[in-house]
């Protein structure tokens, strides 16, 4: 299997390294036959190409199994007709990377203040308030006039329905309850489809418990009692917040892995951005891109029937909770390893195993 691999900027290319070593590893120990390819995005690819993403990067893409998407530094590319395009965008809405699955749970050993909780939040990547992506052409975002501005919220019905069944398929093999999160008091019409969705794919699910929250409200339930959520499901944008709150409250954003996954590509892609404010120090937690990266092989085992990408995916888990249970961990989650030691000490664990 092809993996083209993107460190991406800021804290990017620390973890990727790690990643790279652990891909490695499992590919080797499990007979998994990996081909990483190196590629660039972001500022390295604006220096060299002219654009943080090319097409001929997508192409590379399209004709591998997957891909990991390091972090970018998003909030500095503003200008598309400069080439300043935001690679996360390009990639979910060319691959059509609908469902973004983001997973967040505790650790015993791992300082929080929350109950033990293990829940995951299932957003909506291709459409909401992202002005970057719900139109076909330019953006949906208008300057009136100056000082007056209107963003527009596009949801559509093919879109709840295929983000609706990735959560219902997933909280199958999970608590099989699911919680819809909306602001359907306000947004009646948009939030009011997404609600209408998620009540047809229910029916096909009679033994998921359904529960739904206004958004706002949930910021409050899930600080409160995590340990009460499984599966959730959101559009793109209450989604993108409520699952970096998810993410730190497990212990830190770094713990965060994601998945962007569409019906004939996928994307594992850590949940927080390029963290300037520690990048190049060796301090980033390399956990969330781990376990994105597990995530992505867990994905093609799913999709090929390849038991020993499950068994592999399995097996970086295993080892990621015993890392964390022993304390070989970055100090954001009470450890005192840089992120090279952190990373070095699990693939010595993933090799013993
Ligand atoms: P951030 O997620 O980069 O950082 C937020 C906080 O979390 C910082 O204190 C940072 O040090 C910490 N943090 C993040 N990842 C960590 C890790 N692996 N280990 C330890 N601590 C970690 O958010 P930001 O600072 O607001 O954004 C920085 C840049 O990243 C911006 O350009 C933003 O647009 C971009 N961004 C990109 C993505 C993405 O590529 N998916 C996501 C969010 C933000």
């Amino acid at each position: 299997m092809k993996i083209v691999m993107i460190p991406g900027d800021g804290i990017g290319p620390e973890t990727m390294s790690v990643c790279t070593n652990v891909l490695e590893t499992i590919s080797e120990k499990l007979h998994l036959d990996l081909e990483l390819i190196p590629e660039i995005a972001g500022h390295d690819s604006l220096k060299k190409n002219g654009a943080t993403v090319t097409e001929e990067l997508l192409a590379k893409v399209k004709v591998s199994d997957g891909l990991i998407l390091g972090p970018m530094a998003t909030y500095d590319f503003k200008d598309e007709t400069k080439g300043e395009i935001n690679p996360s965008k390009f990639f979910r809405k060319k691959l059509d990377l609908y469902a973004n699955i983001r997973p967040a749970r505790t650790y015993p050993k791992v300082p929080t203040r929350m109950n033990p909780f293990n829940l995951v939040v299932v957003r909506e990547n291709t459409e909401g308030f992202y002005a970057d992506r719900n139109v076909e052409s330019g953006n949906s975002e208008i300057l009136v006039t100056p000082g007056v501005g209107i963003s527009l919220r596009r949801i559509t019905r093919e879109c709840c329905l295929r983000i609706a069944k990735s959560a219902f398929e997933l909280a199958m093999t999970r608590k099989k309850h699911v919680t819809l999160v909306h602001k359907h008091n306000v947004l009646k019409i948009t939030d009011g489809i997404f609600l209408d969705c998620c009540a047809e794919v229910a029916k096909l699910y009679p033994e998921i418990r359904v529960d739904d929250f206004i958004v706002d409200a949930m910021m409050a339930h899930v600080v409160r009692n995590p340990e009460n959520f499984d599966t959730i499901v959101t559009t793109n944008m209450f989604g993108d917040i409520l699952s970096d709150l998810t993410a730190e409250l497990s212990g830190s954003l770094g713990l965060g892995g994601s998945l962007n996954a569409g019906d004939r590509y996928a994307m594992g892609q850590a949940a927080h951005g390029s963290a300037p404010d520690i990048a190049g120090q060796d301090l980033a937690n390399p956990f969330s891109m781990i376990t994105s990266a597990s995530m992505l092989l867990n994905w093609l085992g799913q999709k090929h029937q390849l038991p020993q990408y499950l068994q592999a995916a399995k097996l970086i888990d295993q080892v990621t909770e015993q890392a964390i249970e022993a304390q070989e961990v970055t100090k954001d989650i009470g450890g005192q390893f840089s992120t090279s030691e952190t990373g070095k000490r699990f693939v010595q664990r993933l090799r013993a195993m």
